[in-house]
């Protein structure tokens, strides 16, 4: 596999980052993932806006490579030959002289990494059949979730705790309401209306997210953005979540209790699909 570290393309064995690097020491770092289908970047302009603000919020200096961002994921998807799969891109505060606290002097260059990920048919996904079954844990999280920081520890623990109880993700609640999942945005449906959390720093704002409720209201679909309890979406008609690996993946289970038959619901499909052919069409 070839990744790109600070300039270079490199075979993934020779890329090195210095053990004082920030990202390393104090997750002082950020990061997007895209995905490609045939080939082609989905939404690439969505995660670079995120990113741009990502590292607004965080006084990070920009790459120099910034602004060759998509040649460089076209790049990569090119030498790695990626027909479906993801790239992961992180910028992280660089690699000063010695550990402290206090950000470096602006000297010390940011590092940008990249690599890609195979996955092939990662949009016929046979989950997007089944759909997956969640559990519940607190957030614990810091406050700024809105940041798209490499902090993933507590939703690392989150998975396990999932797996550990025979699930595939974790939904986070805090003061009874759900924040968003593991490495995801939460939704569930009541009747005609679609509700899922309303942007603010408690959640990351989902570049799947904003796509999909956009085609929702297009198709005339109801969508309210408020927190939910976990005893309404045990109530709920349908659930489902939505990042950019996923797309739109329903949810049948949510801690034991199955939502509606159990199966995944027609709105999550018609959004899974609707999101699919427009992504596509829009590709880059
Ligand atoms: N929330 C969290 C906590 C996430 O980690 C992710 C995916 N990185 C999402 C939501 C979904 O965001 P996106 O649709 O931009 O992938």
């Amino acid at each position: 596999r070839i990744v790109y570290v600070n300039g270079d393309y490199l075979p993934e064995e020779e890329a090195k980052v210095s053990i004082f690097d920030r990202g390393f020491l104090f997750a002082d770092g950020v990061y997007e993932v895209t995905s490609v289908l045939g080939g082609k970047l989905i939404d690439f302009d969505g995660h670079k806006t995120r990113l741009q603000r990502s590292l607004n919020e965080l006084d990070m200096p920009v790459p120099e490579a910034m602004d060759d961002l998509l040649e460089i994921h076209r790049a990569l998807v090119e030498k790695n030959e990626i027909t479906d799969g993801l790239i992961y891109l992180q910028i992280t505060r660089g690699a000063p002289a010695d550990r402290d606290f206090a950000f470096p002097s602006a000297d010390v260059k940011p590092t940008l990494v990249l690599f890609t990920q195979s996955k092939p048919g990662l949009a016929e996904s046979p989950q997007a059949k089944t759909g997956i079954k969640v559990i519940s844990i607190e957030d614990i999280r810091w406050g700024r979730r809105d940041i798209k920081t490499v902090q993933l520890l507590y939703p690392s623990m989150g998975k396990m705790m999932a797996k550990k109880a025979g699930a595939e993700d974790a939904w986070m609640v805090e003061d009874g309401l759900v924040t968003e999942g593991s490495s995801n945005n939460a939704y569930i449906v009541k009747g005609n209306k679609i509700i899922t959390r309303h942007l603010g720093t408690e959640i990351l704002h989902g570049i799947t997210r904003a796509a999909v409720l956009r085609f929702a209201r297009e198709a005339q679909m109801e969508v309210e953005e408020r927190g939910f309890s976990i005893d309404e979406a045990k109530n709920a008609d349908e659930a489902f979540i939505t990042s950019a690996s996923a797309f739109v993946m329903p949810v049948v289970n949510v801690d034991g209790v199955a939502i509606g038959d159990g199966t995944p619901g027609p709105i999550a499909a018609r959004l899974r699909e609707i999101y699919l052919d427009e992504m596509r069409k829009a590709a880059i």
